[in-house]
C-alpha cells in the first residue's frame, strides 16, 4: 500500500494491529460485496453489530466499553474503512463521532450507562440530527424547537439527509429549546441536544433512495410532530451551537483520514491496471502521460498523508484546533475527489464500472465534499481564521 513517506514506520503495534484488523476485515467481508451495494443502493446492515465486536465504533473514547486507543489508529481505522467505501467510514464515524462521542462529553451519568456500550458493540444504532430541509450551511438557522410540556419536552420540527436514520434506534436532534418565554422564537433560544427514540409517537424516518452518491449508506430524514420525550433524555452537559460543532469536528478528523484511504485505494488499483493493461504493444504504464498521473496522485496522497499525521500529534496533546481540522478536510476530500477522477480515467471504459472502485470513489466524493461543512464553507472558516475577517453572510 502507497506509504511514500514511510509514515508507517514509527506506528506502534497496537497501531499496526488496528490497521491491519480493519484491513482484513474490508478485504474479506466487504470488499467482495460492496459493488453491489452500492448499484443496489443498500448497507451491509448485517455487519453493523460485526463491526461492534471489532471495535470500530468510537474505539478512541475512554470507558463505557471503549479502549481508549490513540488518535493515530482511530484515524488509521477511518483509513482502511473509507478505502473501501465512504458509506462504511460513515456508518463509524456518525456512530462514533457524532452520537457516541456527545454522549460521552456532554451525557448524564445514565445517558452514558444506557447508550455507550450498546452503541459502542453495534446492538444500537445512532443518528445525528442537525441539517434541516432549509438549514443546511447555516444550522444556526435551525427551526426545529422543544418546549416543556409534562415532565419533560415536547419536540417539534423537521431534519433531512441524516445518514443511517430509518435503520436508527436513537436520533440525537439538536433543536432550539424556547422553553423559556424571554428566549422567543429565534436564534437567542439556546441549541440543545436531545436523546430521541425512534419509536416514539410522532417520529419518522423515511429514506432518501434517489442518491446518485455515497449509495452504499442509508441517509434519510427524522420528522418530529409533537414528540415527547422525558428530562432525562436532555444532553445536561452542553449549551449553543458548540454541542453540534463540537461533534462535526471530531467526526471531520475522521473523514480527513478516511478521505487519504479512498485517494489510496484509487491509486493501487490504477497502478496495478496500468502495470496489467496492455495497448500498443505494451503495458500503459510505461507512457509518460501514464506515470506523469501517478506521481502526481502519489504526491498528493502523501502530503494528504502528512497533514493527518500531524493532525494526529495535535490532537492527542488536546492542542488541535478546529480551523486546522477544516483545512484537512477540505484538502484531503479535494484532493480524494481528484484522484478518484484521474484514476478513473486511466482505467478507460472499465473504469465506469462497479467492478472497479474509482467511480464509486469519485461519486462518494460528492457527498464528501458537500457534507460536514461543504468544501466551500471550510474555505470561509479558514479565510476567517487567517484574517479576522468573516465572510459568511
Ligand atoms: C449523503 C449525505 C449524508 C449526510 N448526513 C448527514 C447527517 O448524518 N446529519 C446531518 O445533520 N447532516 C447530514 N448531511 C447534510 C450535509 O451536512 C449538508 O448537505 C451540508 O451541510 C450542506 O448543506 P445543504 O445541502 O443544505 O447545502 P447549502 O447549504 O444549501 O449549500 C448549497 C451551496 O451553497 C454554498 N454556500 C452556502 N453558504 C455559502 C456561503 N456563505 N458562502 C459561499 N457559498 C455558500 C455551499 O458551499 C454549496 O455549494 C448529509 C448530506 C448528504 C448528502
Amino acid at each position: 500500500m502507497l506509504d511514500y513517506l514511510s509514515l508507517e514506520a514509527d506506528l506502534d503495534e497496537e497501531e499496526r494491529l488496528i490497521r491491519d484488523t480493519a484491513r482484513e476485515f474490508v478485504a474479506d467481508r466487504v470488499r467482495p460485496e460492496i459493488g453491489d451495494h452500492f448499484e443496489n443502493g443498500t448497507f451491509p446492515t448485517d455487519l453493523i453489530p460485526e463491526m461492534g465486536e471489532m471495535g470500530f465504533y468510537a474505539p478512541n473514547l475512554e470507558g463505557y466499553g471503549s479502549p481508549g486507543v490513540s488518535e493515530t489508529a482511530y484515524g488509521l481505522l477511518m483509513q482502511e474503512l473509507e478505502a473501501c467505501d465512504s458509506g462504511l467510514r460513515s456508518m463509524a464515524s456518525v456512530q462514533g463521532a457524532l452520537v457516541m462521542y456527545p454522549i460521552h462529553a456532554y451525557g448524564s451519568e445514565a445517558q452514558k450507562e444506557e447508550w455507550l456500550p450498546a452503541l459502542g458493540e453495534g446492538e444500537a444504532v445512532g443518528c445525528f440530527g442537525l441539517t434541516e430541509p432549509e438549514h443546511g450551511s447555516d444550522p444556526a438557522g435551525m427551526e426545529t424547537y422543544a418546549k416543556r410540556g409534562g415532565d419533560g419536552f415536547v419536540l417539534n420540527g423537521s431534519k433531512t439527509w441524516i445518514t443511517n436514520s430509518p435503520v436508527a434506534d436513537v436520533a440525537l436532534v439538536w433543536a432550539r429549546d424556547r422553553s423559556s418565554e424571554s428566549a422567543g422564537d429565534g436564534e437567542s433560544a439556546p441549541v440543545r441536544g436531545f436523546l430521541v427514540e425512534t419509536d416514539r409517537d410522532g417520529v419518522s424516518t423515511d429514506e432518501i433512495d434517489e442518491k446518485l452518491s455515497m449509495r452504499a449508506s442509508i441517509t434519510g430524514t427524522v420528522d418530529l410532530t409533537d414528540v415527547r420525550i422525558p428530562e432525562t433524555n436532555v444532553l445536561p452537559g452542553v449549551s449553543g451551537m458548540k454541542g453540534p460543532l463540537s461533534c462535526l469536528t471530531q467526526a471531520r478528523y475522521g473523514i480527513a483520514w478516511g478521505a487519504v484511504g479512498a485517494a489510496r485505494d484509487c491509486f493501487e488499483v490504477a497502478r496495478e491496471y496500468a502495470g496489467d493493461r496492455e495497448q500498443f504493444g505494451g503495458p500503459i504504464a510505461r507512457f509518460q502521460l501514464q506515470q506523469e498521473k501517478l506521481a502526481e496522485m502519489a504526491t498528493q496522497i502523501a502530503l494528504g498523508q502528512l497533514l493527518v499525521y500531524r493532525l494526529a500529534e495535535l490532537k492527542e496533546r488536546g492542542d488541535l484546533r478546529p480551523q486546522q481540522v477544516s483545512m484537512a478536510k477540505r484538502n484531503n476530500v479535494r484532493m480524494a475527489r481528484d484522484v478518484a477522477r484521474t484514476a478513473r480515467e486511466m482505467l478507460g471504459g472499465n473504469g465506469i464500472t462497479t467492478d472497479y472502485s474509482p467511480m464509486r470513489h469519485m461519486a462518494n466524493m460528492e457527498t464528501v465534499y458537500t457534507y460536514e461543512g461543504t468544501h466551500d464553507i471550510h474555505t470561509l472558516v479558514l479565510g476567517q481564521d487567517l484574517t479576522g475577517i468573516a465572510a459568511f453572510e
